[in-house]
Parts: C-alpha cells; structure tokens; sequence
C-alpha cells in the first residue's frame, strides 16, 4: 500500500470555552489540543490505517511533544518533523461565534512550522506516496509555498495522486497571490474535498453544478462537496450522490473536515471502494465533532465500520 503525505502547520489549539467570547475581553480558554489541519488529517489517514507521513517543523517544547507524542502513537511517520532548539511550536487561539463561524489568531509563520522549506523534502518522499494532500491553510509563507509547489512536481514525476481540501482561513488566505496558487492547485488535483462555499470562492461563480463540471474537465477525478451538519455530495465522473450525515450532538466542529478527507484518502488508499468511502469519511467528521479538541474525535476504521454496518 501507498504511503499518505502531507506538508504544514503542526500547532496547538486554544479554544474559547463560551461561544461569544471574542479576543477583544478576557476569557478562559481550554488547551493546549493537538492540531493544525495537516497534523489532524494525517493522524487520522494513520489511525484509519494507511501509512502517512507529515512534512513540518516544531519547537523543542511541550506543544511540540503533545503533537509528537500524539501523532507518533497513532502510527504516523514523524521522521520528518524537524524539533528545531531555536524555535517555539506554533500556537492558534479561536473563538465561536453564535452563528457557528469561528475566528483565529495564528502564530504559525512566526513559529517553527513557518521555517518549513524545500529542503524539508525530497523525492524519496514520494517515491512510495499514492497521495500528496494539500492544505489551503498550509500556504502562510514563501517557504512553505515553495516547498508545496515542489511536493506538487515530485507527486506528478512519481504518479503520486494530488488530493486538495481548500480549508479556506480568511486569515491566511488574505491576497489576490495566495488566493491564485489555490486556484491552480483546485484546477490541478485529482481528489477535490471542498467546504460548500470554498469552489464558489475560489472560482467566483456560484453555480456548484458548473464547478464540479469544469473540475472534471481539468484533472479530478472525485469531487465532495462538505456540508458541515447537513452532509456530504459525492460526484464522481458517472454518478452524484447525496449522503446525510451521521446523527450525532456536535461539542465542537473543528477538525471534522480534516478527520473526514484523512478517513476518505486512506479508505481510497485501501482501496475500499468511493462511495463506502464517502460514507465511512461521513462517520468519521460526525464523530469529530461529539469530542472537543480539533483531533479528540478521531477514530479507527475498525470503530467506524461498525457505525457502517449499523446504518447501510
Ligand atoms: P472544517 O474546516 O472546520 O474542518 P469543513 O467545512 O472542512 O470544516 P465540515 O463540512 O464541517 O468540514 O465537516 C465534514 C463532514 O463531517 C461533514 O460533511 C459531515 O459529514 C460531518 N459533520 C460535520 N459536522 C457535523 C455535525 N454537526 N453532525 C453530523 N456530521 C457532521
């Protein structure tokens, strides 16, 4: 079986413990949690059992461990975090607002993951990589952006798949530059996992229908659009299917779309077969969210096949 790559932010999360509490007022706040998109993606493309490796950097610190010691138990390749002494491990704060938005202040460029670059990777790493997943929140700096656009050349040389979740974060995606490499990368990847409103804000038109349909005529393969509480769609060339989701009370919705695309790519990666896929990944994010903490939620294949066997 293919190894699961991925490059970005290894961080940990404070979070608000009232929704309506904003950085403006003094507040409590619950953390650290192990996270990052990347690191919550990939501790769930290993948990749900595919080989997975993480491209990143963290400081020689408590965070650094917590993450560490986290993906490692899981059964990630860690061999490529570098623990740099002369950094600190990147930190993100959010808040909750009543109308389920969440607002965050990043120290990742700042941090060690913001000294990620392209001598981080090789093309040993991807060699034996069927997929190279890519962040949107994962382009916060020229370094990290070179070193993703080298992962998307080594992936194409080795016939390595590019799967892209768009995870749009209005604060890191804050220019017209960051917004055009997202396009190209949208317009370049094989698997599409997209929020409802992520194609309509990359391509500017609102017609979902359309998107997909040009997607197809570039180079995807698979587009699923994330609709949060409401469930999933699946397209792929000959068929679109709906998909509702898992019943479940939400404690906190951060990481579902992280835990659901590192479930869909190592499901696809073991070669179970697209919708059983989707449907298995439609468990996994309803599960991440009845935990808070972004990667608390996370599951095994084994727990989420019985779920599966349960509804279907
Ligand atoms: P984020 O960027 O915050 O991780 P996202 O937009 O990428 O979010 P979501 O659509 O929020 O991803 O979640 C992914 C999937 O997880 C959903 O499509 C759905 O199947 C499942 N899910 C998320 N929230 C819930 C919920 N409250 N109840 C049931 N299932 C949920």
């Amino acid at each position: 079986m293919g190894k699961v790559i991925t490059i970005g932010e290894i961080l940990v999360e404070i979070m608000a413990k009232e929704i309506g509490q904003t950085f403006l007022h003094a507040g409590d706040y619950r953390g650290p949690f192990p996270s990052g998109a990347p690191a919550i993606f990939i501790d769930q493309v290993a948990k749900s059992g595919s080989p997975a490796k993480i491209i990143s950097a963290v400081g020689k610190d408590g965070f650094g461990e917590v993450n560490l010691n986290r993906l490692e138990s899981n059964g990630v390749d860690v061999s490529n975090i570098k623990v740099l002494e002369d950094e600190t491990t990147g930190v993100a704060f959010v808040t909750y607002k009543e109308d389920g938005d969440r607002d965050f202040i990043y120290h990742i460029s700042n941090a060690a993951c913001g000294r990620i670059n392209k001598n981080y990777i090789s093309k040993e790493d991807f060699e034996d990589c069927s997929y190279f997943h890519i962040m949107g929140s994962a382009i916060y700096n020229e370094g990290i952006r070179e070193t993703i656009n080298k992962g998307r050349r080594l992936a194409k040389k080795y016939g390595c798949k590019i799967s892209f979740d768009p995870n749009i974060r209005k604060e890191i995606v804050n220019d017209k530059e960051k917004k055009e490499l997202l396009l190209n990368i949208l317009y370049e990847a094989n698997i599409v996992l997209a929020g409802e409103d992520e194609l309509y804000y990359l391509t500017e038109n609102k017609d979902e229908k359309s998107n997909v349909e040009n997607l197809f005529n570039k180079n995807a393969e698979i587009v699923i659009i994330k609709r949060g509480s409401k469930g999933v769609t699946l397209y792929t060339h000959n068929k679109t299917v709906d998909i509702s989701p898992y019943k479940v009370e939400e404690v906190d919705p951060t990481g579902a779309g992280d835990c659901f695309g590192g479930t869909f790519i190592s499901c696809i990666n073991q070669e179970i077969e697209v919708e059983k896929a989707t449907r298995l990944a439609t468990i996994a994010g309803a599960k991440a969210v009845t935990k808070k903490g972004p990667m608390e939620g996370n599951t095994t294949l084994e727990e989420l096949e019985e779920v599966y066997k349960e509804l279907y």
